[in-house]
């Protein structure tokens, strides 16, 4: 079981999957050959993935996705409707639709899809379960409902959107209009809101947080390291690994073994 954000923040997001052996790709926000070029940092190619799962139509989200799929054979679970609002996605030879609430299963993972709620035609999360647990992925939130907070519960790896500091938003450069969406029903989670999420999702098998889609306008790593390393402060027998995204680099890596090899865990070197 291997998580890694390949690339994370508003020019771009990508995540690698690994669970019971199928590598998925959750959104594919850079160009097909970076993403192959960051893959190749953690001992994969583009070659490996055996899924591509896309959350929303925005561009650092899918502007990898066609080229991806199409010089690598990968099948593209979509929204129709996220698909159709992609202007140049192209033809993709498998395209897999699927509606927000979905279950489906690849490759004997079981995938489910959540609404989420964000400014695109059809935002959605997912959780990837397989033997060795679950894995949930939320970021491009405006709000943790109680439907992410259910779909979230019991995962042992989170990636989770924690975008901007509030006074620094409310500070920073945005013009007004701008700064109403992102903190928004329909925007972006900020660092206080991430931590009060996590609050509700924590247990003593969480193993690890990626904090995600961090802006780097309206936030510092520090910042929202510290706020959620308050939170967990008040939930004992809760000790994830905190990791962060990064845009212009890949993430560490957090890495565990399956069920039948014990629960030895590493990071970086899988
Ligand atoms: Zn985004
Ligand atoms: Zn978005």
């Amino acid at each position: 079981m291997r998580v890694c954000l390949l690339a994370s923040g508003s020019r771009g997001n990508a995540t690698l999957i690994e669970s019971d052996g199928c590598h998925l790709l959750i959104d594919a926000g850079l160009s097909a050959r970076e993403i192959d070029r960051r893959l190749r940092e953690i001992g994969l190619s583009a070659d490996d993935l055996d899924a591509l799962l896309v959350t929303h139509e925005h561009h650092d989200h899918v502007s990898g996705i066609g080229p991806l799929a199409r010089r690598h054979k990968i099948p593209v679970y979509i929204v129709p409707e996220t698909a159709a609002a992609i202007s140049r996605l192209g033809s993709i030879a498998d395209i897999r639709y699927i509606t927000a609430g979905q279950r489906f299963t690849h490759a004997g993972l079981e995938i489910s899809s959540f609404s989420t709620t964000h400014d695109a035609v059809d935002p959605i999360g997912f959780t990837i379960d397989s033997r060795e647990g679950r894995i949930g992925y939320a970021t491009d939130l405006g709000l943790s409902t109680r439907l992410v907070v259910d779909r979230l519960e019991g995962s042992r790896i989170l990636v989770l959107e924690s975008n901007h500091d509030e006074q620094m938003l409310l500070d920073g450069p945005y013009p007004w209009h701008l700064k109403q969406r992102i903190q928004g029903r329909h925007g972006h989670l900020s660092n206080r809101s991430a931590a009060e999420l996590l609050q509700r999702l924590a247990w003593d098998g969480l193993e690890a947080v990626f904090l995600a889609h961090l802006s780097e306008e309206n936030n510092h790593p520090e910042l929202a390291q510290q706020e959620i390393a308050r939170m967990f402060a008040t939930c004992p027998g809760c000790t994830p690994q905190i990791f962060l995204g990064q845009q212009a680099s890949i993430s560490h890596s957090f890495c565990a073994r399956g069920p039948e090899s014990g629960s030895e865990e590493s990071t970086d070197v899988c």
